[in-house]
């Protein structure tokens, strides 16, 4: 099973993602935690990619590209996957297709969940990210068990600088600009299914049971 996340930033595509990851046993691969895990390791690649994250803007599609198509090439994405935050445009969304169709493949299902901008700004600011795991909480909505340290890894806890007030304004815009087509897109593919992501985490999840049965 083959499956795209698409939403705005602070949508919920991350939380969801790993519910259908453990759920129906598939790789969960999200493009933003390996940019964020090589800008922790200071490679080259995280370098280049944080000049444009850290303002809220998408990394290039040649980046971008090349590191999610080397990704489902790995052994345990045979089964299928689940993409959280690729594609984030029409081309890259292009190139992804070209390379399944070459494989006599195809993905299954693209699920956006959708959330309100008003929603989504009280939602990134209470975003707190854990930079080793990826796990995520919600200062309200999901806390971690204990205050600032991950359930998960009990590492630290970090507001992501691209979750700053100042930088989520940003990143609605290049949403809608860029990345908000794509619902259509997958419409027109027959393949797009729309969840309402304003309501409880489980809820969201019970929607998308529903969908992928
Ligand atoms: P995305 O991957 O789309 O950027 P996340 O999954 O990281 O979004 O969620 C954004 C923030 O909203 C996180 O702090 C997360 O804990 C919280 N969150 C996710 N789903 C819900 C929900 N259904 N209700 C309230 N808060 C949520
Ligand atoms: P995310 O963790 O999905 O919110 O992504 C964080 C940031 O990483 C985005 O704001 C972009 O700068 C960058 N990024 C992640 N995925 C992509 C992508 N598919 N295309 C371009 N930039 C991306």
């Amino acid at each position: 099973m083959k499956i795209i996340m698409l939403g705005a930033p602070g949508a919920g595509k991350g939380t969801q993602a790993k519910m259908i990851a453990d759920k129906y046993n598939v790789p969960h691969i999200s493009t933003g935690d390996i940019f964020r895990a090589n800008i922790k390791n200071g490679t080259e690649l995280g370098m280049e990619a944080k000049k444009y994250m850290d303002q809220g803007l998408l990394v290039p599609d040649e980046l971008t590209v090349k590191i999610l198509l080397d990704r489902v090439a790995q052994d345990d994405c045979k089964n299928g996957y689940v993409l959280d935050g690729f594609p984030r445009t029409i081309p890259q969304a292009q190139v992804l297709d070209k390379a399944l169709s070459e494989i006599n493949d195809k993905i299954d299902y693209a699920i956006n969940v959708d959330v309100p901008d008003e929603n989504i700004i009280k939602r990134m600011g209470g975003r707190r990210a854990c930079l080793s795991c990826g796990a995520t909480y919600h200062i309200e909505h999901i806390p971690p068990k204990k205050e600032g340290i991950c359930d998960t890894c009990g590492k630290e806890l970090v507001l992501r600088d691209d979750d700053k007030p100042e930088t989520v304004g940003n990143r609605l815009d290049v949403y809608h600009k860029q990345t908000q087509p794509l619902i259509e897109f997958y419409s027109a593919k027959g393949i797009l299914k729309t969840v309402d992501g304003t309501v409880d985490m489980k809820d969201v999840f019970s929607a998308i049971e529903s969908i992928l049965g």
